[in-house]
């Protein structure tokens, strides 16, 4: 597989606003979601407690989803979400916001974007890094082995170019689905009464840092292929996420204050913001516009 990514971030960036055909999928066929990101990373339960042991819980944020028919479901806040066993069912991935970045050529503009994409590069901010999430690393390898379309497909359609130059021999090393996904990247809450309010935060896009880090906290206590949670190791997940303050979070916090609408044209990339909150840098585009 060999993908060409410079001056893309198709798959880090919410650009369904520039798109003019509906993206309203995800990166691979499933639930739907209840909360509105596009191409949210989950990350699996090792990756979720490194995070959270390097100080960056603030960068963390769960997903739940609507029921399909067959599925079990319970009803918090009135809304009905997917459950196994009467347990709310959730990933945790990445958080985005709004930053000023100017993908496929285009002008720049605001549009929701990972919480690590250094919009000025257009790179990962974690690329070289431990925390790099291994379905970031395999991207766009799962969407090849499940034959469902990429980003990359995608972007080359709506904005030209070639962006999947191979498609031979993807990458799926992180690739968890079914009952082997229990535990390791799917999740389950085990007292829906402690979500009351919490899912209505999450559809209205307004949770708090405690609601992040009651996912956050049962997603590192649980036990793979199991629906039981470890109590000490889950509240050590949640109050290290509640307190983390990372260049993620000050940034998050930096950007909401002054982005404009999204898809509002944005004057320049503001790459301050992040970096004199500590961020790392990105090196820029090498002669090959590999994998960001
Ligand atoms: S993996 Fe595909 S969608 Fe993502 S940045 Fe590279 S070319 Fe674009
Ligand atoms: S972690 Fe990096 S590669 Fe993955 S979605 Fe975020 S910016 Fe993109």
């Amino acid at each position: 597989m060999e993908v060409n990514c410079e001056g893309c971030a198709g798959c880090c960036v919410d650009w369904r606003p520039v798109s003019p055909e509906p993206l309203d999928h995800e990166r691979r066929r499933g639930r739907v979601p209840l909360d509105d990101a596009y191409n949210l990373v989950p990350l699996a339960r090792e990756e979720i407690g490194r995070f959270v042991d390097a100080g960056y819980g603030d960068a963390l944020v769960p997903r739940l989803w609507h029921p399909e028919t067959r599925d079990d479901r319970v009803t918090v806040d009135g809304h009905a979400v997917a459950a196994i066993e009467g347990r709310p069912a959730f990933v945790v991935g990445l958080r985005n916001v709004p930053k000023p970045v100017a993908p496929f050529g285009l002008d720049r503009r605001w549009l929701r974007t990972c919480v690590f994409l250094d919009p000025t590069t257009l790179q990962c901010r974690i690329h070289d890094d431990r925390l790099y999430p291994g379905e970031c690393a395999d991207y766009p390898g799962h969407n090849l082995a499940l034959e469902v379309e990429t980003e990359c497909e995608r972007v080359e359609r709506v904005h030209g170019g070639t962006r999947l130059r191979d498609r031979s021999d993807p990458p799926t090393g992180h690739l968890r689905l079914g009952p082997e996904a229990l535990g390791t990247r799917v999740f389950a809450h085990p007292e829906p009464a402690r979500l009351d309010g919490v899912v209505a935060r999450l559809v209205a896009r307004d949770l708090r840092p405690a609601d992040r880090a009651e996912f956050v906290g049962c997603a590192v206590g649980s036990t793979p292929g199991s629906l039981a949670v470890d109590d000490e190791r889950a509240a050590t997940a949640r109050r290290r996420t509640r307190h983390a303050s990372s260049w993620v979070g000050r940034s998050v916090d930096d950007w909401t204050a002054v982005a404009g609408r999204v898809d509002e044209h944005a004057p320049d990339a503001n790459g301050r913001i992040e970096e004199s909150n500590g961020a790392p840098p990105t090196p820029g585009w090498g002669a090959d516009g590999g994998k960001d």
